[in-house]
């Protein structure tokens, strides 16, 4: 076997800045310890996010030029809708500036106090959304998906027994739809099978429940069960896709994933009556529908997006080279979830630091160390994000503690790649001295993009 290369050649570079030990010292300070609040100058390899982080091809820059800036009816638009339906099979297609502003509007529409939202795991920001409506977002993991160390295909599955008792138990009139994460960003990127999905949607059905996608690394998991599902090696990674989007009655996707674009989004669904009240929306909060809070460039830049994102080179590439970091880390020792997912490497912190409980912030000073030793900036999904106090205060940790290195798509070369291995796998031998830490201030919602810290001595 030889090398699996990047499927393309670089023609414009950004200067990567270098910073010593000393200097990253104080500028951690600086941050309240705190990545999200690092200048992305200090930086020196950035693994924060796969969103919206993507390096765009030269055709996608063609595209930019040739976008169409009218108000209403923008050919761009119409390049977009095409794009996407041609995936999803979609009758009404929504654009909006992110995934969070087509979760906000589809929320508004669907939720609301005393109803219920089910998923395989809610994605941080679906979940905000649905909060703030005051529904309840619910997450109904396959039991396999929250256990860190054992390796299984489809890790991201939905438990469909439990769907079903969560659907007789609360009643169908007050599920308004219901929800399938793929990949599961929070659980790991790990995928969903078709026969899930598949699944999902019989039961969905019976109760008369649309169900919803939330599409964002849909490619990665089509790839995924190109894989490992039997049934799927032969088929063009288009129609896996279809297959997928077949079951679905609506979607909600952040084109800063999988449409490679740095920014965009978009709702779509079958029901007309839901995409009326949606436009109605998208009007007072995003734009005329057929913008939604984009630029003509940018909706022409995801419609070429999306049909990049189905090369399976690229694919090849992409899950390959995040697996390649998944297996020099666990040769060195470093427990990580298994199998890699898609998008990224989750750290499991309980396992590499388990003398600092999960209300000291394990995972946090897994993030510190990696950015003290080599300038690399991750983030904790586990107490800090995910963390919640009951009635009286005390508080209440998630069931992982995860550090969470996402790969930018076609940014970073396998050079990169074993230099983020080594300094990874030296935080490791030095675990022994990692602190916990406290915090020092939190706003109520989404607390980790602005939260700071102390360390404990
Ligand atoms: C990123 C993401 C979102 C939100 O999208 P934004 O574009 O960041 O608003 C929703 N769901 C999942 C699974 C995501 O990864």
């Amino acid at each position: 076997m030889k090398t699996i290369i990047e499927p393309f050649k670089i023609k414009s570079v950004e200067p990567i800045r270098f910073t010593t030990k000393e200097e990253r010292k104080i500028i951690l300070q600086k941050a309240g310890y705190n990545p999200f609040l690092i200048k992305a100058d200090d930086v020196i390899i950035d693994l924060l996010t796969d969103s919206g982080t993507s390096a765009m091809s030269a055709n996608q820059w063609a595209g930019i030029m040739q976008g169409d800036e009218s108000y209403a009816g923008s050919n761009s638009f119409y390049r977009f809708e095409a794009a996407v339906r041609k995936i999803t099979g979609m009758k009404f297609i929504i654009p909006t500036h992110q995934g969070r502003a087509a979760e906000k509007i589809l929320f508004s529409v669907k939720g609301g106090a005393g109803k219920y939202i089910p998923s395989n795991t809610h994605f941080d920001t679906t979940r905000a959304n649905i909060e703030f409506t005051g529904a309840e977002a619910v997450d109904l993991l396959n039991e396999i998906g929250k256990i860190p160390e054992v390796r299984a295909n489809f890790k991201g599955n939905m438990d469909v027994d439990q769907l079903e008792s969560f659907i007789r138990e609360k009643g169908a009139e007050n599920i308004p739809l219901c929800m399938i994460t793929i990949t599961n960003n929070s659980g790991g990127g790990q995928p969903v099978s078709m026969k899930n999905i598949r699944e999902v949607k019989a039961v969905c059905s019976k109760y008369s429940i649309p169900l919803y996608i939330d599409a964002c690394r849909f490619a990665e998991n089509a790839y995924f069960i190109k894989l490992r599902e039997p049934g799927y090696e032969n088929k063009p990674i288009l129609e896996i896709a279809q297959e997928m989007f077949s079951y679905a009655d609506g979607v909600t996707m952040s084109a800063k994933k999988d449409a490679l674009v740095n920014i965009g989004g978009f709702l779509a669904m079958n029901d007309e009556e839901t995409a009326m009240k949606s436009r109605n929306l998208l009007i007072v909060t995003e734009g005329f529908p057929t913008y939604g809070g984009l630029a003509g460039r940018d909706l022409e830049a995801i419609a070429i997006g999306l049909e990049e994102i189905l090369e399976e080179p690229y694919l090849h590439y992409r899950i390959r080279s995040v697996e390649y970091l998944g297996e020099k880390l666990l040769k060195a020792g470093v427990p990580i979830i298994e199998p890699p997912g898609g998008h990224a490497i989750y750290i499991d912190a309980k396992r590499f630091l388990p003398d600092v409980p999960p209300d000291q912030y394990p995972g946090q000073s897994i993030v510190c160390s990696l950015f003290l030793e080599g300038g690399i900036r991750s983030v904790e999904i586990g107490s800090v994000m995910f963390g919640r106090y009951d009635e009286n205060g005390k508080f209440i940790p998630p069931d992982m503690e995860l550090v969470r290195l996402a790969i930018p798509r076609r940014v970073y070369t396998q050079s990169h790649i074993d230099y983020v291995s080594e300094v990874v796998i030296e935080s490791f031998k030095n675990r022994h001295a990692l602190k916990g830490y406290k915090i020092v201030y939190e706003a109520p919602m989404l607390r980790h993009f602005t939260v700071k810290f102390e360390p404990i001595d």
